[in-house]
C-alpha cells in the first residue's frame, strides 16, 4: 500500500503513515465491507493525518469467523510456544520503541517522553511478564482417597471480544491481549475511534509472529463496530476499558448471551495528604508534592487521576503553595518535543468536555488556583486541543469533586480528622484508585484498609507494575486485570474425576 508522509514539527524526521488502514483480520490487510473509512486526526494540530477503517457487524463477523477458524489449534499450542511468541513481540516493540511513542504521541497527543518512559516500556514488561507467567503456571492435582483422583485443568475460553479505550491507546490494549494469548484464546480487539492508527502500525511489526486469525483487529466506531463485537453470541467473553455509563451498556449485551465481562471503568481518586507529611524531611516532602502534581500526568487522561486531593488543614497552605508552584511549572506545548511534560488533549471532544468543566467548577462557587482556562501558544498548534493543568478549591460534593472530568484538572479540599479523610475518600461512586501521603506507620496499614478502592498508592502514585493486580471497586468496575490472576478471568477450570477403582462405582 502506499505511504503518505506526515511532518510534524519537532519529530527531527518524518514520520510515515498510510493513507489508509485496513482492518487485520486472519493474518491479513483487510478492506472495510462497505468500503468506509474515517479520518483520523491528530490532536497537537488538530488536523487528520490518516483514516481508518469504519469497520461494522459485517467485519465484525469477518473477523469472528477468522479467530473461530484459528482457535482449535492455537489452543492447542504448548505453553512454551506461546510464550515464545509473546517474548517475541515484546522484543520487536522494545526494537521499535521510539517510532511506536512517536505515532502514540501523533495518534492520542500525549508527551512523547512519558510514551517513551512509560507506556512502551509497560507494553514491553507485560508481554514478558504474561510470557514468563504461563510458563511457570500449573494445575492442580489431589487424592481425593486411595482411588480417586481429581484434576483441575486450565482451558481457555475460546474467542473474546476486548474493547479499548484511547487514553493509553496500545497499554489499554496490551493489558488485555498479553494474557488472552498467554491463556490460549483467539482475539478481536476494537480499538477506540479516536486514537486507531498505533495499534494498526504495532500489527504491521508484529505480523506473522502469531498464527493468522489468532489475534484479529477491527477499527470503527462504538455503536457500529463495538456493539456488534459485544453483542455477538459468539464471544466467550467480552473484556471493556471505557467510561461507566458504556460499561453498563455493554453488560446488558453481554447478559444477553451468559457471558462473563471485565469492566475497568472511571474514577475519581482521592489523593490524602495527611498532617506528617508536613512535618517530613525536605525529600518526602518533595515527594509528596510531585505525587500530588501526577492529576496531570498524561493531560489528567487517566482512569486513576488524582482528581481530588484531600489535604489536611494544618499543613494546607504550606503545601499548597509548593504544588501551585509546581504546577504552574509544568512545561506545556507540542506533545513531540522531548522537553514537552503535558501534550494535548486527545481529541476535541475530550477538550470541550474539560473546557465545559472549568466553567461548571467556576459558576458552582470553587476557586480557581491556578490554570483554569485553554492553553495558548504561537506555534503553529493553535488547532490543537490545549488545556491548563487546573486546580480547583471547593468541598466534595460540588460536581467538580464527584464527576469524572478525564483532564488536567483536580479539586482540593481539605480535613481535620482521619475519619474526615475517609469519609471524603469514599463520598463518591468511583473506587478505582487511592493515595495516602503519611510517615505514620500506623495510617500506613489502617487508613488504605478502610478507603473503597481496588488499587491505594501509599507514598507513591501511578505506578503499574504488570505483577500487581489493578482494578476497581465500587462503579469503577470488577474483574481485575495485571498480576498472574488475569489469567484465571481468560480460562476455565475443567476438573476430571478419576476413579481408578475396578468395582466400586
Ligand atoms: P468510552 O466508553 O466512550 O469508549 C470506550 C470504548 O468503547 C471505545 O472503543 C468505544 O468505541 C467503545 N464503545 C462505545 N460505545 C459502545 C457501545 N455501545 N458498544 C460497544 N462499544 C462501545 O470511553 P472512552 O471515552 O474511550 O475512555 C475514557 C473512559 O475510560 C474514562 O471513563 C476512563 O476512566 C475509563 N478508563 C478506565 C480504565 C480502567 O482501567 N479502569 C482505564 C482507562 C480508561
Amino acid at each position: 500500500m502506499e505511504a503518505a508522509t506526515a511532518s510534524f514539527p519537532f519529530v527531527g524526521k518524518s514520520v510515515e503513515f498510510k493513507p489508509k488502514y485496513e482492518h487485520f483480520i486472519g493474518g491479513e490487510w483487510v478492506k472495510p465491507s462497505n468500503g468506509e473509512y474515517f479520518e483520523n486526526i491528530s490532536p497537537i494540530n488538530g488536523q487528520p493525518f490518516t483514516q481508518a477503517a469504519r469497520g461494522t457487524k459485517a467485519d465484525i463477523e469477518l473477523a469472528l469467523d477468522a479467530a473461530h477458524k484459528a482457535f482449535p489449534s492455537w489452543s492447542k499450542t504448548s505453553a512454551a510456544s506461546r510464550s515464545n511468541m509473546l517474548n517475541k513481540i515484546a522484543q520487536v516493540i522494545e526494537d521499535n520503541l521510539e517510532y511506536l511513542a512517536t505515532i502514540e504521541t501523533i495518534d492520542n497527543g500525549k508527551a512523547i517522553r512519558e510514551c517513551m518512559a512509560a507506556d512502551l516500556p509497560l507494553v514491553i514488561d507485560h508481554f514478558r511478564y504474561f510470557a514468563g507467567v504461563i510458563r511457570a503456571d500449573e494445575s492442580t492435582i489431589s487424592e481425593h482417597d486411595e482411588n480417586t483422583v481429581s484434576i483441575a485443568l486450565h482451558e481457555p475460553l475460546g474467542v473474546v471480544g476486548q474493547i479499548i479505550p484511547w487514553n493509553f491507546p496500545l497499554l489499554m490494549a496490551t493489558w488485555k491481549v498479553a494474557p488472552a494469548l498467554a491463556a490460549g484464546n483467539c482475539i478481536v480487539v476494537k480499538p477506540a475511534e479516536q486514537t486507531p492508527t498505533s495499534i494498526m502500525c504495532l500489527m504491521e511489526l508484529i505480523d506473522g509472529i502469531l498464527p493468522p486469525g489468532v489475534l484479529n483487529v477491527v477499527t470503527g466506531f462504538g455503536p457500529e463496530a463495538g456493539k456488534p463485537l459485544a453483542t455477538s453470541p459468539r464471544v466467550a467473553k467480552v473484556s471493556f476499558t471505557g467510561e461507566t455509563t458504556t460499561g453498563r451498556l455493554i453488560m446488558q449485551y453481554a447478559s444477553e448471551n451468559l457471558v462473563p465481562v471485565t469492566m475497568e471503568l472511571g474514577g475519581k481518586s482521592p489523593n490524602v495528604f495527611m498532617k506528617s507529611v508536613g512535618d517530613a524531611d525536605d525529600e518526602f516532602f518533595d515527594k509528596a508534592v510531585e505525587g500530588a502534581v501526577m492529576f496531570a500526568l498524561n493531560q489528567g487522561e487517566v482512569c486513576t487521576c488524582p482528581s481530588r486531593m484531600l489535604v489536611h488543614e494544618d499543613i494546607y497552605d504550606k503545601f499548597m503553595e509548593r504544588v501551585i508552584a509546581r504546577t504552574k511549572a509544568i512545561k506545556m506545548g507540542n506533545p513531540l518535543d522531548p522537553s514537552t511534560m503535558m501534550g494535548a488533549q486527545a481529541s476535541n471532544d475530550q477538550y470541550e468536555k474539560i473546557m465545559s468543566y472549568l466553567n461548571i467548577g467556576k459558576e458552582e462557587g470553587a476557586q480557581v488556583l491556578c490554570g483554569g482556562a485553554k492553553f495558548s501558544q504561537n506555534s503553529g498548534l493553535e488547532e490543537g486541543y490545549y488545556v491548563q493543568p487546573t486546580i480547583f478549591k471547593g468541598h466534595n460534593k460540588m460536581r467538580v469533586f464527584q464527576e469524572e472530568i478525564f483532564g488536567p484538572v483536580v479539586a482540593v479540599t481539605t480535613f481535620k480528622t482521619t475519619e474526615e479523610a475517609i469519609e471524603i475518600a469514599n463520598d463518591t461512586m468511583y473506587g478505582l484508585g487511592a493515595g495516602l501521603w503519611t510517615r505514620d506507620a500506623h495510617e500506613i496499614y489502617q487508613v488504605p484498609r478502610a478507603i473503597q478502592a481496588g488499587r491505594v498508592w501509599i507514598n507513591n502514585y501511578h505506578a503499574y507494575p504488570a505483577h500487581a493486580p489493578f482494578g476497581g471497586y465500587k462503579k469503577s468496575g470488577f474483574g481485575r486485570e495485571n498480576h498472574k490472576m488475569m489469567l484465571d478471568h481468560y480460562r476455565q477450570t475443567k476438573n476430571m474425576l478419576i476413579s481408578y477403582d475396578k468395582k466400586k462405582l
